[in-house]
């Protein structure tokens, strides 16, 4: 029997959730983006464009086409309320209410709801709401090192790391330019590593660990970006968390999942918690209500279970481990950027894609006319390698990545063996 589905979103995240679900032959997909992304049109029934957010218009587009229920990719369309309004409209909706998407909207809700229900692993914070005076005698006063962090959606760009991006000075200055609407939260020491997940209200059912390159530049420096790529190991876990690290992840991802119901905001959808694995075991930097992107590409690559049944149980509340299994793969998810990307990016450099064999290839922020590719000033497409362990993976990525010509790059450290080992050496020498 034919499912219509609707999925939310354009990027490179999005296309994996779409060719995910198409995998299922009875699936016919609608899609709704800012812009054609031309990987999802491929895949779809009908799109529409240029409504992300705007949640009555998605709304009247899914009842026209009577989907059985949507998936939201991105954030933004989920503060904007587009589950609440979907399901006025009798549409069950993979994603969060507006209210329990919270946890990653508004970071003082996150914080206070951590500390009100006793979770572990949140790290020592304030919240101000415009006062800037306030938070900078905080700074002041202050023994160590603090992130700034603006309370709303900033992209994953807009935190500052003192002792990392700037010194006391620049913190206090970026407090006065947010108009003291920030949360100061101490700053974490550790090796940063994600765990999603998929949640029905009440059960929760882990993915494989990735780890996320958030700096735009080799060897992690350089200016924040969205990410730059991604790896996920054969065993779904990562050498430099412990099992005992893991399960106490685990168990705070399922406390806030607990928290949300006494809250009376049950969350449906994906969770996302971005952890530093810090001396005193893993604490939350934060959560997303949604899937990562690159995140979404590493685990859905190797999803063996029919996709569309584990997001039709979400929505119905019967999620259990049982129905969600994923290969025993590594993968590695290599984004290409525009040049200049992320401070100055250069949309409108024809590019050309090589033969990238067996490995996955994720369109992003393109421009596709007439058959020719074009670059855009946001991240451009991603390679996903897939492999029996890290290095078959990486090579995969890798080689397809170098193929494409055109005013493109990419990291060429993302995935390779030297960087994980570095990560466990930092991990060894901080305990
Ligand atoms: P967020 O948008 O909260 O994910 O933050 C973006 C990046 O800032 C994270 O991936 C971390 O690298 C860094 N960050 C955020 N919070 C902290 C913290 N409390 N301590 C250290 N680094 C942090």
């Amino acid at each position: 029997m034919d499912m219509k589905i609707l999925v939310v979103g354009g990027g490179g995240r999005e296309h994996a959730i779409v060719r995910a679900l198409s995998r299922n032959s009875d699936v016919k997909l609608y899609s709704v983006m800012a812009r054609r992304n031309p990987g999802i049109a491929q895949l779809s029934e009908k799109v529409l464009l240029e409504k992300e957010t705007d949640v009555r218009e998605v709304t009247a587009f899914a009842t026209e086409h009577a989907v059985d229920y949507a998936v939201i990719g991105p954030e933004a369309p989920l503060e904007a309320g587009i589950a609440d309004v979907l399901h006025e409209a009798g549409i069950p909706c993979v994603g969060p209410t507006r209210m329990a998407a919270r946890l990653e909207t508004d970071k003082a809700f996150c914080r206070t709801m951590m500390e009100k229900h006793g979770i572990a692993g949140c790290p020592l914070y304030r919240v101000f709401h415009g006062d800037a005076d306030g938070a900078c005698d905080y700074i002041d006063a202050y023994d160590g090192d603090l992130v700034v962090k603006p309370i709303g959606l900033t992209g994953g760009k807009g935190v500052k790391v003192m002792g990392e991006q700037v010194d006391a000075a620049g913190a206090k200055e970026y407090v006065q330019s947010l108009g003291g609407d920030v949360v100061l939260e101490e700053r974490l020491i550790g090796e940063e590593f994600t765990l999603q997940a998929f949640v029905d209200g009440n059960h929760l059912v882990p993915m494989p660990l990735v780890q996320d390159h958030k700096r735009a530049y080799e060897g992690d420096v350089g200016p924040n970006t969205g990410g730059m790529g991604t790896y996920s190991l054969e065993d779904h876990l990562l050498p430099f968390v412990s099992r005992v690290d893991y399960e106490a992840a685990l168990e705070i991802m399922r406390n806030a999942v607990a928290a949300m119901i006494t809250e009376g905001q049950p969350y449906r959808g994906i969770l996302y918690g971005q952890f530093m694995n810090t001396r005193d075991g893993p604490k939350v930097v934060e959560f997303n209500s949604r899937f990562g992107d690159p995140e979404a590409m590493n685990v859905l690559s190797i999803l063996e279970s029919d996709f569309t049944d584990v997001l039709c149980r979400i929505v119905e509340g019967t999620l259990s481990q049982a129905h969600v299994k994923f290969a025993p793969k590594a993968t590695v998810c290599k984004y290409l950027v525009p040049e200049g990307y992320p401070e100055a990016p250069v949309a409108g450099s024809p590019i050309t894609i090589g033969d990238y064999g067996d490995a996955l290839l994720y369109y992003a922020n393109i421009e596709e006319k007439d058959g020719h590719l074009s670059t855009l000033t946001s991240r451009t497409m991603a390679f996903v390698g897939i492999g029996d362990n890290l290095e078959e993976a990486e090579a995969q990525a890798e080689a397809a990545a170098g193929l494409v010509r055109g005013g493109v790059w990419y990291r060429h450290d993302i995935g390779k063996r030297a960087v994980l080992e570095k990560r466990i050496a930092h991990m060894r020498e901080i305990q």
